[in-house]
């Protein structure tokens, strides 16, 4: 078999593994819509869509990949890498850790002897993270943001009104957390306008087609395979892929890292995406959570795609 053949199995078999998938988890309604964001709680709980993009910028997908939602704790990851590109690592390091804490995501607790928030994939080290973004005053900020949105995802993006003034009108527990960070001195003394840009980020809206294209970027060393531009610096790659591989799925982290063994990141709208490093990015969208916040069929998509594609990062032979 030549390799052009073996290319064109493999490709052709992304669109009708996910096609399977899609049949095959459809039907299951285990779970929850989030309904904290009282305007999350409007979500229709059957959306469901998967997507591949690949380094070469195939794209593949399935079910409702062009519905709208908006990104949540997935702008975590983006912003933590803007973060990086804004003040460097060891600057970073000194306001937000790397441990994942096998607590829930919106816990309100810190490093007992550091101080810092245990990682920015949690809400009280994403709160921090976006202190740190840089721009002369909240305007100039938020558009940074939504250019390195576009940078990612190769268009023009929004934010969600309503979710981030639903979000901004009851988000009592991330106010607190923000007011605990300020207590130590890790959030300088500007928590209002850290919250409204964390509130922001998280409202932007999306489709599954835009969460694996912004997975394919970082699978593909931070470089858009469809527009090809720079979405960020190619050394903060690791950084990122390090932080969402030990801390991407809330207090799952540890046993998706052992089953499933791609970096990943969750949000409570229902979206997924996985990196497969110079590969492929993979979304997922159901707005059906688990316990922990992550979506219920996102996780099963993820374990059976791992598994059908060997795209488990130590499982050796398969993958190379
Ligand atoms: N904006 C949400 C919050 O801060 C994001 C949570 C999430 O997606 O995990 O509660």
């Amino acid at each position: 078999m030549t390799d052009s053949q073996e290319s064109d199995i493999t490709t052709q078999s992304f669109l009708e593994v996910i096609k399977d998938l899609h049949s095959q988890y459809k039907s299951l309604s285990e779970g929850k819509v989030a309904n904290y964001i009282p305007e999350l709680a409007k979500l229709n709980p059957n959306l469901f869509s998967i997507c591949i993009v690949t380094v070469d910028g195939e794209i593949y997908e399935v079910g409702d990949y062009q519905q709208l939602f908006t990104i949540q704790s997935i702008s975590k990851v983006f912003v933590y890498g803007q973060a990086l590109e804004d003040h460097g690592k060891d600057y970073v390091l000194t306001r937000v850790g790397v441990e994942p804490t096998g607590d829930a995501f919106n816990a309100i607790i810190l490093d007992e002897k550091s101080k810092r928030p245990y990682n920015p994939m949690v809400n009280a080290g994403a709160i921090a993270t976006t202190s740190l973004i840089k721009g002369n005053g909240a305007t100039e900020k938020l558009n940074r943001l939504l250019e390195m949105y576009k940078r990612y995802i190769g268009r023009d993006v929004f934010v969600d009104i309503s979710v981030f003034t639903s979000e901004r009108s009851t988000g009592h527990r991330n106010r607190a957390t923000a007011h605990l960070m300020l207590n130590f001195g890790m959030i300088d003394q500007n928590i209002e306008e850290a919250l409204d840009l964390y509130f922001q980020q998280c409202s932007v809206l999306v489709t599954c087609k835009d969460l694996a294209v912004m997975a394919a970027t970082l699978a593909n060393k931070g470089v858009n395979p469809i527009t090809k531009e720079k979405a960020i610096d190619s050394q903060y790659i690791k950084d990122i892929l390090s932080v969402m591989y030990t801390c991407g799925m809330y207090n799952f982290a540890g046993e998706w890292a052992y089953k499933v063994g791609i970096p990943a990141k969750s949000g409570v709208c229902g979206g997924i995406i996985a990196v497969v490093p110079g590969k492929m990015g993979i979304g997922v969208f159901s707005p059906l959570l688990d316990m922990r916040g992550n979506s219920v069929r996102g996780v099963k998509v993820c374990e059976e795609l791992s598994h059908r594609l060997g795209l488990h990062l130590f499982e050796s032979g398969k993958n190379s």
